[in-house]
């Protein structure tokens, strides 16, 4: 007689058990493929069930580390940008300023470059703002991708759209985090040809929590949500106007968009922080 001799059971044993450690291999390397990092941004929902695949034409999902969006290869602009803001996001690094065409959009699309904007009247506007991505030159540079911009009439880029995005660092830099979508509104012609279209108007929508953890479980009815619609033209809005003046609820950027803000939180919390009008 063998000191060993075959054992089936014991075989079968020891085939589930590697098994199940090399699923647990497998769970761990593909969450970390996916970017721990992006899945934050669309933390709080996704708001036109945008998906990551090129039949979705009208909303492509691109997940970036840095922010995510809904794409539309028909209009050449997100339908909606989302990112998450907090301190570890904010640095010193200088603006890359490198704006190009996104390389990741499906193969035979057209990708809206760096010069298509050129001459149209319309800055390359950030939906994800530069200065919100300051922490490395690599998350820095990745905002200056094309298909993270609209054509922003220069009042409103520079005028209270930057302010509010300024604001906005000010609540980080005071020990706030924040869940922010924003984008652009209907249309009053096009550029690059007809590839890209201009928004009648530009939305934002910021949900502002204390620094902390477990955030999609501890958002209050009594949550402060500042959100504003501002109009895309030079004529109607002037460079030094106040961001406040333009503030709505989210429900108002929610008929106007078609889009489900802040999906992700209990009904009861979403009708009571999307109702109210920020006033601070
Ligand atoms: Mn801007
Ligand atoms: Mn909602």
């Amino acid at each position: 007689m063998g000191n060993f001799p075959y054992h089936p059971v014991m075989d079968k044993t020891k085939m589930i058990l590697r098994l199940f450690a090399a699923l647990c291999l497998a769970a761990v390397l593909s969450a970390q493929n996916t970017g721990s990092r992006s899945a934050v941004h669309l933390l709080m929902g996704n708001p036109d069930g945008a998906e990551p695949s090129a039949a979705a034409q009208r909303k492509y999902l691109m997940m970036k580390e840095q922010f995510a969006l809904s794409y539309d290869r028909m209009t050449g602009i997100p339908n909606w940008v989302a990112w998450h803001t907090d301190s570890s996001w904010l640095g010193e690094v200088r603006r890359s300023n490198d704006f190009r065409a996104d390389s990741t959009l499906p193969e035979q699309w057209y990708r809206v470059h760096e010069a298509s904007y050129r001459r149209s009247g319309y800055d390359r506007g950030h939906m994800c703002p530069s200065g919100d991505r300051t922490n490395t030159q690599y998350d820095n540079s990745m905002t200056f991708l094309m298909t993270n911009m609209i054509p922003q009439a220069p009042n409103n880029n520079q005028g209270p759209w930057a302010q509010l995005e300024i604001y906005c660092r000010e609540l980080v830099q005071q020990g706030k985090e924040l869940y922010i979508y924003c984008g652009g509104n209907g249309e009053q012609g096009f550029l690059d040809s007809g590839r890209v279209q201009i928004p009648l108007r530009t939305w934002k929508a910021v949900l502002v929590l204390d620094a902390g953890e477990d955030d999609l479980r501890r958002v209050t009815d009594a949550a402060r949500t500042i959100a504003v619609v501002m109009p895309n033209s030079n004529a109607l809005i002037g460079k030094n106007d106040d961001w406040r003046s333009f503030r709505v609820t989210i429900d108002s950027v929610e008929a106007l968009t078609g889009f489900d803000l802040f999906s992700r939180l209990p009904h009861s919390v979403q009708t009571a922080i999307e109702r109210r009008t920020d006033a601070e």
